[in-house]
């Protein structure tokens, strides 16, 4: 089990992987303190609630504007019930949107960018299945999410604002 690493792409963006959780520390986060922070969360494999409570204290006390890049499943599951952890002024760049056939074991994920793939709105149309049938099998491909929870977090987040 990996616990949570924090490794600076640049003086703005930073990438987490591993599992957010009590000993997960976002002290760090001070540098950007008023400012935005790009977040890529593409391998954050496990979130508990300790990990949620110091990320969301982190972003309030710093007053950090988030834009979050290609997010895990895990994390969208998490920012779609709670809307703190996006922050006031955060937007979700990216994030992933999981697949599997109905017949076989055959599974996928695709990135999705709100308000390209995705509309930002109170009622989003998502598509239950892949265009394409299954590689494997020719069978449908269906989306792995209940879509009234998983993508609850468009129905409250702003679209992007020039920075
Ligand atoms: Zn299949």
């Amino acid at each position: 089990m990996k616990h949570c690493v924090i490794n600076w792409l640049a003086d703005d963006e930073v990438a987490i992987s591993g599992i957010v959780d009590e000993y997960a520390d976002f002290s760090e986060f001070a540098r950007c303190a008023q400012n935005t922070l790009t977040v890529d969360f593409a391998e954050v494999t496990r979130m508990n609630s300790s990990g949620i409570r110091s990320w969301i204290q982190a972003i309030m006390k710093h007053k950090i504007k988030l834009v979050l890049r290609n997010c895990s499943s895990v994390v969208v599951e998490q920012f779609s019930m709670i809307p703190e952890f996006v922050g006031k002024n955060g937007f979700v760049e990216s994030f992933y949107v999981h697949y599997h056939c109905v017949s076989c074991q055959y599974e996928t994920k695709r990135l999705f960018v709100p308000g390209r793939d995705i509309q930002i709105s109170e009622s989003p149309q998502v598509e239950p299945h892949l265009p394409e049938p299954c590689p494997k099998c020719a069978d449908v491909v269906e989306l792995d999410h209940n879509p009234e929870i998983y993508f609850a977090f468009l129905r409250f987040m702003k679209p992007r604002q020039a920075s």
